[in-house]
């Protein structure tokens, strides 16, 4: 029978979610959603002095922002935990000291300054600097010397310089010389473990199957492999994902811009866009599509699918998708999910105006490029205290006077026109351009500006019908006011 699969994504809580651990994630919870199989959260948060329980929880929020569930984790628990490593001590305490006891470890009484001066020496010479394994030629009586000065030890790994190998999905088989493994170290002085021993450990004991992560992590894998080795354990199945770099080729950094899955959620992308962009920072259809969802993405995912080239990032196409997406929303949805950009705008909805705001976004929805322009694009719908500035119309045709004039007929027009609706407001407002004589546009852009206060605005008979008769009349008696101090000499 075969194992069940059972895939991972382990964030070091030191931040919030990553674009790139993002991605991780998505690529992983496909695998797992695709094969019926277990997506597990593990937290490594080994370091605790830069690890944060509010970053923790800024990562369960990312991921559920995005929809990305997972199976197993610190906050659900699940078969195989605990599944935050600072709660794992004694598991790799246990397999630090098989190591040690079948002599594959070794305690390195190495002092800093020592390593310090080796670094030095091959920094000099023009070597790489790798760790040589000093620390194992040491005489028991000058351990015994460091002992007694107080030296504290770290475990290193006897890595016997070999040269390691595993194949991986996406890059195949690889390779590195003797020269590139050193003893690392994979337990500090007082016993805690280090990332590599204690991810080898976590993966094994939480029957991983499938170790996906990016492609910054190979060299890692080297050592971990060794690791598997050495404790005798099978070893999963590893991919690694394509490097995701900036437009220039670097290595997407904080000076691309947001690094934070936050930060676009501030910005107002919709988790469906976020997604559709995440998948291809990595992995493509094989043929023209370029919008799916997750269902989607779950049917079609192959590991095997997956780019060896680096993945650019590039904003232009996650704001491409947001716009996709927006469009694909039913209006409802849209509304309530723009209802608290618009709050954090500024834009105050009562409670019986949802119907309004939905309305006016209808209209909005296919400019709308993020949520967070949500109060920008629809104040003008909900001031009731708009004073339209006329003098944003550009009186090429007819002065303002003559505006006023045929201002006045089109105040009488929406006072009376019925059904007051997109077709007939249009019907009659084309029928009043052609009795003044007057060309529609001319006509259309002073009351666009009377009833909105703006020169751009959604179609002008849909927007004055979701207005109102009420607040449409309203506004071009200011607006007639406004022109009155427009033509004064
Ligand atoms: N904790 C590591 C990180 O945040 C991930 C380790 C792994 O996926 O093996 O990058």
């Amino acid at each position: 029978m075969t194992q069940p699969l059972r895939v991972r994504m382990a964030p070091s809580p030191t931040g919030d979610l990553h674009v790139g651990g993002a991605r991780t994630a998505l690529f992983n919870y496909l695998m797992a959603r695709r094969a019926g199989g277990s997506f597990v959260l593990r937290v490594e948060d080994t370091d605790a002095l830069r690890s944060d329980p509010a970053k923790e929880a800024g990562i369960y929020d990312g991921l559920r922002w995005l929809g990305l569930h997972w199976d197993e984790g610190p906050d659900i628990g699940g078969p195989y935990g605990p599944y935050r490593q600072s709660e794992r001590g004694e598991v790799y305490r246990e397999a630090v000291g098989a190591l040690l006891d079948s002599g594959q470890a070794y305690y390195d009484y190495t002092t800093a300054e020592e390593r310090a001066a080796e670094r030095e020496r091959q920094r000099a010479q023009g070597q790489t600097q790798r760790y040589s394994g000093m620390g194992r030629r040491f005489s028991a009586a000058d351990i015994a010397r460091r002992q007694a000065a107080g030296v504290v030890p770290a475990v290193r790994f006897r890595s016997e310089s070999r040269s390691v190998s595993f194949h991986d999905v996406v890059l195949g088989s690889i390779t590195v010389g003797p020269d590139d493994v050193d003893d690392f170290v994979i337990a500090r002085g007082d016993g805690s473990a280090l990332y590599n021993l204690a991810v080898t450990v976590d993966d094994h004991y939480m029957r991983i199957s499938h170790v996906v992560r990016g492609r910054d992590h190979v060299s890692n894998t080297f050592r971990q492999v060794l690791l598997y080795q050495a404790l005798g354990w099978p070893p999963p199945v590893f991919a690694h994902l394509p490097l995701v770099v900036d437009l220039r080729r670097q290595k997407f950094s904080k000076r691309d811009g947001a690094q934070w899955v936050g930060a676009y959620r501030t910005q107002g992308y919709l988790p469906e866009a976020m997604l559709n962009f995440l998948i291809f920072l990595g992995w493509a259809p094989g043929d023209e599509r370029e919008i799916f969802s997750v269902d989607e993405l779950t049917a079609e995912f192959r590991l095997e699918r997956v780019n060896r080239a680096d993945a650019v990032f590039d904003v232009q196409r996650l704001d491409y998708f947001n716009g996709v997406w927006i469009r694909r929303l039913d209006v409802d949805d849209l509304a309530a999910r723009a209802r608290p950009y618009a709050a954090r705008g500024g834009l105050t909805v009562a409670p019986d105006q949802h119907e309004y705001f939905a309305a006016g976004l209808a209209l909005e929805q296919e400019r709308l490029s993020h949520l967070s322009q949500t109060a920008d694009l629809m104040d003008f719908f909900f001031d009731d205290a708009l004073q339209p500035d006329m003098r944003q119309v550009r009186f090429r045709r007819h002065d303002p006077a003559a505006a006023a004039a045929a201002l006045r007929r089109v105040a009488e027009l929406v006072r009376t026109v019925d059904p007051f609706d997109d077709p007939t407001l249009e019907a009659a407002m084309r029928a009043l351009a052609a009795e003044l004589g007057w060309k529609a546009g001319d006509l259309f852009m002073p009351v666009r500006v009377a009833v909105t206060g703006r020169r751009a605005t959604p179609p002008l008979f849909a927007t004055m019908a979701v207005l109102g008769r009420q607040r449409c009349q309203e506004r071009l008696r200011r607006a007639l006011a406004s022109l009155a101090e427009c033509s004064a000499p």
